[in-house]
């Protein structure tokens, strides 16, 4: 028996990939020092928790309507609002994470054929999610002098006749880049005279350091027909596990949407939409204090790689990743085996370090490796102890 060439075409997840090969080797007892995945660490704040008690209690465990439950899209509505959307309740799908809400926003845009502009280095799904939806990828390599940000000119000499979407995902994973307001208001220049869709992945916004001043894209009114937007709870408020994400879109996207996810999930899990209620009611202060830790973090990964010889590396300005180019490396030799690839030097640091980090291969950009610092400053610090060691056995 075959699989289809739809299965065959797609790769696993590569970021999950390196959580599930950490588990296993913890399993067997090796002290490995989880660097790879992309979730915060702190617990999800207690109010959540409380409010999904008392969604079980209240009997809310039955099917919601298919876009969500109208009470948390008028949350979600109000809560755009302070970035200066004006989407209603009525144009937003609540989804089974923010992965769902992308992959129905290419669902939603896509022909056969079209192309879509993915600026590298890019989240390792979307290149997946867009071969799901039919369409192909055209990659827009950003480089490290620009802080790994395309440059309006270089996007808008790669969109063609057959361009229909570009990603846009600022903060940024895996790199940590923030683009300003002033840079979004170049990039908006593009897509408003290209007519062409943007779907902006703004799952990080709430995660920006050093007081950047970005913007969402739901600020421009003049391209609120091409914009779907994307943003969920998983990240902000420490709520991987309950599977929330949504999009905001105009119609025709947002009905497209809302039907296509009528046929495969669904409402996204009720007791999850009850309890997200509350984190919109959360105290500020229960944010903040996530978000000091993060920058701590940050400063501290942010010394300590760039002291490393060898790694160079740009300051990241939000979301919890840091992205060190590790290519000096490269042919470098450890008991006969010669390092040829940012795969094979993650293999090694795993060896080891026992620090688990994920290859840049996973991100269109095979020169770094992506490290969380969404862990411990005691991980942390050992991790970077072990890896600093191992880099200097080679
Ligand atoms: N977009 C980006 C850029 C991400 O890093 C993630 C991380 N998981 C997602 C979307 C998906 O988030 P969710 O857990 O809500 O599906
Ligand atoms: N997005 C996170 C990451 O990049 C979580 C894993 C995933 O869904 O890819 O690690």
């Amino acid at each position: 028996m075959k699989t289809s060439v739809f299965a065959n075409k797609i790769e696993g997840s590569k970021t999950l990939a390196v959580t599930a090969r950490v588990a296993e080797l913890r399993r067997e007892g090796k002290p490995i020092i989880g660097l790879g995945a992309g979730e915060p660490d702190f617990a999800t704040p207690e109010m959540i928790c409380e409010a999904a008690k008392k969604a079980i209690d209240a009997g809310y465990t039955k099917y919601t309507a298919n876009a969500g439950i109208l009470e948390l899209r008028e949350k979600i509505a109000v809560y755009l609002q302070k970035f200066g959307s004006r989407f209603t309740s009525a144009e937003i799908v609540v989804s089974s994470g923010a992965k769902q809400a992308v992959l129905n926003a290419l669902f939603a845009t896509c022909n056969p054929g079209d192309e879509v502009i993915l600026p590298a280095p890019f989240w390792t799904s979307y290149p997946e999610q867009i071969k799901m939806a039919g369409a192909e990828a055209v990659i827009l390599p950003a480089s490290e002098e620009t802080e790994f940000k395309i440059t309006p000119a270089q996007l808008r000499d790669a969109i063609t006749d057959r361009t229909k979407v570009l990603i846009f995902n600022s903060p940024s994973n895996p790199t940590g880049a923030v683009y300003s307001r002033s840079e979004i208001d170049e990039i908006v220049k593009v897509i408003a005279e290209s007519g062409i869709y943007v779907i902006s992945d703004e799952i990080y916004i709430e995660l920006v350091w050093d007081n950047v001043e970005t913007a969402s894209l739901c600020a421009y009114p003049e391209i609120a027909g091409q914009l779907l937007l994307v943003n969920g709870l998983s990240k902000a408020y420490s709520m991987t596990g309950w599977r929330i994400g949504y999009l905001a879109a105009q119609q025709p996207a947002i009905g497209a949407v809302n039907k296509i996810q009528s046929h495969y999930t669904s409402n996204a899990c009720s007791i999850s939409q009850y309890a997200s209620l509350a984190a919109f009611d959360l105290d500020s202060a229960v944010l903040d204090h996530m978000k000091e830790e993060f920058t701590h973090r940050r400063d501290y990964v942010y010394e300590r790689f760039s002291k490393i010889a060898g790694i160079s590396v740009p300051k990241p300005r939000g979301a919890f990743y840091i992205f060190p180019n590790v290519a000096a490396f490269f042919g470098k030799s450890f008991n006969g085996t010669t390092l040829h690839s940012a795969l094979a030097l993650s293999g090694f640091l795993l060896e080891q370090a026992n620090a688990a980090v994920v290859p840049g291969e996973a991100f269109g950009a095979p020169e770094n490796i992506r490290v969380s610092y969404a862990t411990s400053m005691e991980n942390l610090q050992s991790a970077i102890d072990q890896i600093e060691n191992a880099l200097g056995l080679l």
